[in-house]
């Protein structure tokens, strides 16, 4: 496949094949993925979906997906035949990141790192289906889906000004808590406030450096501080309706004469029977997702102010798997449509009517982590931002799980990490191997691209303190 490089930052892969738009990938010569990984093709491939706008975007931190790759942005036009894809969200569903800011500065956390790990980690439910920060009942689980983190709010979890800080307001609209499945409900029911496994995590770091003073005062960040990140999603219960609804699309594409380049892209279109469903169940898996970071925030807070006497307060929550219905003008015109940002986050630009009002001049908090032994970032939507006012999501993966396990010992990683002052707590060797720093692209690379490319700018720049892995 060829790519055109159009800017240091921008690479074209020219329309062929079954291409109804060209693939644009944000990314620097040696960010690019390399050719045999298939995440290009990928990119061509989601090209080919009927109503797709624009380009198919890969964003600096791409690499290959289920359908699409992670880092993949599409949209496409709903009035005109657009699809949704759920391969285009990925399995777990609204998976994001949640900040959170404490009034202590790290030269103060050193002597109390050990006692606020050990906290977070008993705080802290974690691996696959054990444990839950919030048992609730079937009844609780289905206003859950419709209020996501007003739910929460609602019944004393955190406060009020919390729901400013999330994307959203805390909760999508159009959530329908009837289109999920039972079997995705009961996967659902016993896992509000659990991190999950692998690749999930909270995380005890501290501002390293910050680029933009201004925009840092405004998220609340400073110079030292001590903050907390939460990295996860939706659980089984979304990856049971992303299982649930490819299934469904996958079974009715011949009926309605759709195809595409690959099976894994199964997709109906936005306003049919299919797709109505799956985003009506899409969005109740979302606000699951944001419920199951804040009321998991909200644990970790208790921790942090048992131990230091100071709580923590919400810097911003965002997600980076999701497809949304969102007016951009297109070619001059106003047009509905479907958005899908899968390892991609949406970047709000300053004045944006979405933002809340304190942030609206600043642009929207975009919270990307990079590793548990590297840095992680916070970063701000710009305005013209490219890709539908997206970015990147991460770091983004150089090795598979798999490749990761094979060459990562992982107790001289734990080792090293312990050695650099980062207190790791609950992983199993292969957990901690399959997300060891090395097996991950250079984050600061990564954010330096996105930001030359004109997605976003950075802010500021955090570093590990410690580490509680899903
Ligand atoms: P994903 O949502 O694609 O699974 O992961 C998002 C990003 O999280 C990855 O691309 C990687 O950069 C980052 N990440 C994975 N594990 C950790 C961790 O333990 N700590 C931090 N700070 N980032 C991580
Ligand atoms: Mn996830
Ligand atoms: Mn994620």
């Amino acid at each position: 496949m060829e790519l055109v490089e159009e800017t240091p930052f921008r690479f074209r892969i020219e329309p062929h094949g079954a291409m109804r738009v060209p693939g644009v990938v944000f990314a620097s010569r040696r960010l690019l993925p390399p050719k045999d990984d298939g995440s290009l093709t990928q990119v061509a491939n989601v090209a080919a979906l009927p109503g797709i706008v624009r380009a198919s975007y890969a964003m600096p931190d791409m690499h290959w997906g289920y359908g699409f790759p992670i880092g993949g942005v599409a949209a496409t036009d709903v009035r005109a035949g657009g699809v949704v894809s759920p391969g285009g969200v990925g399995f777990d569903i609204s998976c994001g990141v949640r900040l959170l800011a404490a009034d202590l500065d790290r030269s103060e956390f050193g002597h109390v790192a050990e006692k606020v790990l050990n906290g977070l980690s008993r705080a802290t439910p974690r691996g696959a289906g054990r444990g839950a920060v919030w048992q609730l009942s079937r009844d609780g689980l289905e206003h859950l889906l419709a209020e996501g983190s007003r739910y929460a709010v609602e019944r004393g979890w955190g406060v009020q000004r919390d729901l400013e800080r999330c994307e959203d307001g805390g909760a999508v609209d159009d959530a329908e808590p009837g289109r999920v499945s039972a079997r995705a409900l009961d996967r659902g029911l016993g896992q509000v406030g659990s991190l999950g496994s692998g690749n999930h995590f909270l995380e005890v770091q501290a501002v390293d450096e910050i680029y933009d003073e201004g925009l840092a005062g405004a998220f609340g960040l400073r110079p030292g501080q001590v903050c907390v990140m939460i990295h996860c999603g939706s659980r089984g219960l979304g990856h049971q309706i992303c299982t649930d609804h490819v299934r469904r699309m996958d079974e009715s594409m011949a009926d309605r004469g759709l195809s595409v380049p690959d099976r894994q892209l199964a997709c109906a279109p936005v306003d049919s029977a299919e797709g109505r469903a799956y985003l009506g169940a899409m969005a109740a898996a979302a606000n699951y997702a944001r419920a199951n970071r804040h009321v998991l925030g909200v644990a970790a807070g208790e921790v942090v102010r048992e131990v230091t006497g100071r709580g923590l307060d919400l810097v911003y929550d965002i997600s980076h798997n999701l497809a949304k219905i969102e007016s951009h003008e297109v070619e001059g015109h106003r047009r509905t449509l479907c958005v899908h940002r899968k390892g991609a986050t949406r970047a709000l630009p300053p004045g944006h009517p979405e933002l809340p009002p304190d942030l609206r001049e600043a642009g929207q908090p975009v919270l990307i982590p990079g590793s548990m032994g590297t840095a992680s970032h916070v970063l701000a939507g710009v305005a013209g931002g490219d890709a539908f006012h997206s970015t990147c999501h991460g770091a983004g993966r150089t090795q598979s799980r798999h490749q990761a396990v094979r060459t990562i010992d992982a107790r001289r990683l734990r080792r090293e990490l312990e050695h650099s002052g980062i207190v790791v707590r609950g992983s199993s060797a292969r957990g901690l191997a399959e997300e060891a720093p090395t097996a991950y692209k250079d984050v600061d690379a990564v954010v330096a691209v996105a930001e030359g490319a004109g997605l976003c700018r950075r802010v500021a720049r955090l570093v590990p303190l410690g580490v509680v892995k899903g």
